[in-house]
This record gives C-alpha cells, structure tokens and sequence, in this order.
C-alpha cells in the first residue's frame, strides 16, 4: 500500500518525565460546564446540561508556542481547560470504571471565535468554525494519572486560573465542575467509542474574555504545568 502524497505527522503531546510522546486520536470538548461560565454566555445551568463538541486533533499547540490571531474574527476568546487524556478506549464505560480509563491529565486553552460562535448560535449552525480552527487547542505536558496525586479521582479540587499580560482573567476551582471527569467519561463513551488517545477538554469557568496581537497569556491547574502562549 503505497499512499498518493506523504500523510501529515500524527500530532503527539509531551508526557512529562518520559521520552515517548502521547499521539492524539480526537480531541472532544465539553460545553457549559462550569455554573458561572454557563450564566455568562447567557445560559441557566440548572435547565442546560453540559454538550460535547470536537475539535480536530491537528488543532493541538505545544506550551510555549505562539499562536497566531485567527482570520474571520475579531472577538477571539480564552477558556483555560482541565484536559483529561484518555489512555485505554472503551463504550458505555460505567462512572465507577472510568478514571481506569485516564491516562493523565493537562492544562488546555479552548480558544474560541466568539463573534463566529454567536452567529451559529443564533443561526442554529455547527460550531466548528467557531471552535475547531487551526491553532486553537494549546496544551501542555501530560502529567501521568500515577503522578496527578488528588487530581486523579472522582471528587476533584484545585484552583485553575488564567492571566492575561499578568492579569488574572479566570479563577475558579475544579471543585466546581458541574460534571465530574468520571461522569464525563461515562458520558461520553455512550456517544462514541472512546479510544486511546482521545482528548477531552472539560470545560471553562467564568472570566472568559478577549484577546489581542501580543498578548501573552499564562494559565495552569495546582500539580501541573504552567501553559503559556504568546499571540501575534
Ligand atoms: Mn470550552
């Protein structure tokens, strides 16, 4: 079997302390997961439950890299993410299994065309050109599930922040996730076949906020590492 040009590089994630890379199967978000992020995009948590969408996994920036601003927008937003990477696959996988299926955890940056994303909205449209752009999911190292400590079980907490040019825009504490990573897996696997190297993002607490050429942005979760992107 010979291909008719060479295929693109499968985009692989740093997996802190070991030389091997963590290749990225599909890259799955989780929408309105946070309380007060859903009451700021206009949303009642309490009827809206969390959705999911993808992005490609192509869209992947390592840490440290510079993104730049995206076409077609000009309301181009953070949303700081707990990334759980998925290391074994598995369908309608059962809460009480579900964290065996994590492989670790990183920190991501949903960024997101909102002027794009509210015109879908309206339209009732697909957002995956509001979402699943080239350069918008940055993500840091993946910290393996046996070095997340407390971070690697069902109740969570930790505090997860984002700065912009040194000002905090997001803080919250992954306490506050109205799904938690187990139901989220559960949940998630009922849709799709979830397979190693899955990604899901899960979601952004409230002080979502906009970007601009120059920025410098920093943001991370308590035992993993700090992401920084520069935009330009
Ligand atoms: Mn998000």
């Amino acid at each position: 079997m010979s291909y008719a040009f060479s295929p693109a590089a499968a985009p692989s994630i740093e997996i802190k302390g070991r030389e091997e890379r963590f290749p990225v199967h599909r890259i799955y978000c989780v929408g309105r997961n946070y309380a007060a992020h859903a009451r700021e995009m206009g949303f009642d948590p309490q009827r809206e439950p969390p959705f999911f969408f993808a992005k490609p996994a192509d869209a992947i920036v390592e840490n440290h890299a510079t993104v730049r601003y995206p076409p077609r927008t000009s309301n181009f937003h953070h949303e700081i993410e707990l990334v759980v990477a998925i290391g074994r696959g598995g369908s309608n996988i059962a809460k009480a299994q579900a964290l065996e299926h994590v492989f670790g955890y990183a920190v991501g940056n949903d960024l997101t065309r909102r002027d794009l994303q509210a015109a879908a909205r309206e339209q009732g449209r697909p957002w995956d050109t509001s979402k699943g752009f080239d350069g918008s999911a940055p993500i840091t190292a993946i910290v393996p599930a046996s070095q997340a400590g407390a971070l690697h079980g069902e109740r969570i907490r930790g505090r997860i922040w984002l700065e912009v040019n040194g000002e905090t825009r997001q803080q919250a504490d992954l306490s506050e996730l109205i799904w938690t990573v187990p139901e989220i897996i559960a949940e998630l696997s009922t849709l799709f076949e979830l397979q190693p190297g899955d990604l899901i993002y899960t979601g952004t607490p409230a002080g979502v906020g906009a970007l601009q050429r120059g920025d410098r942005i920093r943001g991370g979760i308590d035992g993993l590492d700090t992401l920084v992107t520069a935009i330009e």
